[in-house]
């Protein structure tokens, strides 16, 4: 089979023939239909650690069609259109079993990184990582929800507990998981404020649901979101980007007993500074704010997601598609920021 391969930190991926891979008994071979393509493979390439070893085939947000199911797999069958959870979780431990299994206390790493992932025409999954594609639901827009819509999901849902009437201020919302967390924050009640910078991405922002939006080349973030609320701030603030910079205008941007919540963090490998921000705690505490972590999300809400797809309560949004072997070229557009909406590959055939 074809797959685009890993061969050293940094390095780009290189079209190969490989092996088919085998499932063992408890995991489930899938043909790969479409998959995702988003800033966090383009950051685990370049970061030290994440890649358990190499050769290594990345990719993560995963659609295609179950092929052959290991000896005791019994909740999945051969010819079930399938995506997938990403984290190699245990199942067992306490977070696991509490509905936390992006906490897992045992966890081996991710698809992708610590097993091949969806860069290639077959890949193996555990039969725990499999979600079901519901009827109606296309390859792409399935593979991008596991991921770019599942988590503004968890985030608006569980951490921002986004609610009707509240102000929802979106740092980084033309990107791939933020143009969704626009839509997921209107479709929880929020009155959605949209910062970015790049016209294209403010207008893609503005046709999915943003109420306003606002340039962050044109002027400090929070001035600017305090005039959009008479003076009050946010109720809560997602914030994709997670700089240094973008945090702390974040937090200036809440209104009393505002939420923050941070979606992923950018590793110095890449970026060349110490992913950290100056919090004044006399501010925080005599605001009653709210500092929230956002990880990902649970297989559950991953279904949970596919089902709003269905229902087209939410839309995916993907700008542009790419055959396998030109995926570096999608890389080259995410590391230069130069992408509204989110990436995916396409399978030949
Ligand atoms: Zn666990």
């Amino acid at each position: 089979m074809k797959a685009m391969v890993l061969h050293g930190l940094g390095q780009p991926l290189r079209l190969e023939e490989v092996a088919i891979p085998k499932p063992g008994p408890n995991d489930v071979l899938v043909r790969v239909r479409a998959c995702g393509v988003g800033l966090t493979v383009v950051n685990l390439i370049r970061t030290p650690g994440r890649v358990t070893s190499y050769p290594r085939t990345p990719g993560h947000e995963v659609a295609g069609v179950v092929m052959e199911v290991g000896s005791e797999v019994k909740s999945v069958r051969a010819g079930q259109r399938v995506t997938n959870h990403y984290y190699l979780t245990c199942g067992q431990c306490r977070n696991c079993r509490s509905g936390r299994e992006t906490l897992c206390l045992n966890l081996r790493g991710h698809v992708g990184a610590a097993c091949n992932g969806g860069y290639a025409e077959y890949l193996v999954l555990p039969e725990r990582n499999i979600v079901a594609i519901p009827d109606g639901v296309s390859d792409v827009d399935a593979a991008v929800a596991s991921d770019a819509i599942a988590t503004p999901y968890h985030a608006c849902h569980k951490e921002a507990r986004v609610g009707p009437g509240d102000d929802v201020l979106i740092i980084g919302a033309g990107g791939g998981v933020g143009i969704h967390m626009v839509q997921m924050a209107r479709l929880c009640g929020g009155r959605v404020l949209a910062a970015d910078i790049g016209d294209d991405k403010l207008a893609l922002a503005k046709t999915w649901g943003a109420d306003e939006v606002i340039d962050v080349r044109r002027g400090e973030l929070a001035p600017q979101v305090k005039a959009l609320t008479e003076g009050r701030g946010a109720d809560a603030v997602i914030d994709v980007v997670g700089n240094r910079q973008t945090l702390e205008a974040g937090i200036q941007s809440l209104a009393v007993a505002g939420k923050m919540v941070i979606i992923g963090s950018k590793p110095r490998s890449v970026y060349g500074e110490a992913p950290s921000f100056m919090l004044n705690t006399a501010v925080f505490t005599q605001r009653g704010l709210e500092l929230h972590s956002s990880r990902y999300v649970t297989a559950a809400e991953i279904a949970q997601t596919l089902e709003l797809v269905r229902r087209k309560r939410i839309r995916p949004v993907v700008t542009q598609t790419f055959p396998l072997e030109r995926v570096e070229e999608a890389h080259e557009l995410i590391r230069n920021n130069a992408t509204a909406g989110r990436i995916a590959l396409v399978m030949a055939g």
